[in-house]
């Protein structure tokens, strides 16, 4: 559920305060308590606080770790993925390791002529044949990636629960967000980092 900002910091007074009346919030606030009448109530009305006559109100005590799981089984990787790095396969390493830094992404996907996704290539990738003596000015990024179908994958109606998974179990620092076209050819829609994931975590933290 989304509140308005208002609602966010009615719910972060209590958290502060409580237990805390509505016309003590209302003051914090600077507000009348008739203005926020409506928030207490629907905000108590979603169990988000609880009301306790004669004492004021308190976060519903499981309420924060219900809002958390909600958020997380209800996040789709749509919502959050950001814009995927992408390069043609005969980008020369020089090329691609310079996106690198100017796009500010870890991980590099590799599209073919039709523009599918047939590779990704790592920090790590770079930096091993970098020590290879590889000549990074006319070697393409085509040599040294990791190709398709090894390549581990997102939707963009996945939740980011199972993304994240995928994510831990093979130890990647990112996924390509991608729609499959036809079999076996993908286009590539965006990108989930350990990044993204950890700004959604502290996000939660918030309300
Ligand atoms: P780094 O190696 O810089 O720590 P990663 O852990 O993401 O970055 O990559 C490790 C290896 O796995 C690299 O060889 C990379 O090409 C490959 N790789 C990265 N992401 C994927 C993915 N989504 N699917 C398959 N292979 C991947």
């Amino acid at each position: 559920m989304n509140f308005t900002e208002r609602q966010q910091r009615i719910v972060h007074i209590v958290e502060e305060h409580q237990p805390i009346t509505g016309t003590e919030i209302a003051d914090i606030l600077g507000y009348s308590k008739s203005t926020i009448r409506s928030d207490l109530s629907l905000l108590t009305h979603v169990n988000m606080l609880s009301a306790k006559p004669k004492v004021g109100y308190v976060i519903s005590p499981t309420k924060s770790e219900n809002t958390v799981n909600t958020q997380l089984f209800n996040t789709k990787v749509k919502d959050i993925k950001s814009k995927a790095v992408c390069v043609k396969e005969d980008l020369s390493l020089h090329d691609a390791i310079i996106q690198i830094f100017t796009k500010d992404a870890g991980t590099i996907f590799v599209t073919d002529d039709k523009g599918f996704l047939s590779g990704v290539v790592s920090r790590k990738d770079f930096l091993k044949s970098i020590l290879g003596n590889v000549d990074i000015h006319h070697v393409p990024v085509s040599v040294i990636m990791t190709r398709m179908p090894n390549i581990i994958t997102t939707t963009d109606d996945e939740s980011i629960v199972n993304a994240a998974k995928k994510i831990i179990h093979h130890k990647f620092d990112a996924l390509p967000v991608v729609e499959e076209i036809q079999s076996n050819c993908y286009k590539i829609t965006g990108r989930l980092s350990k990044t993204t994931l950890s700004k959604l975590f502290v996000q939660l933290t918030e309300i």
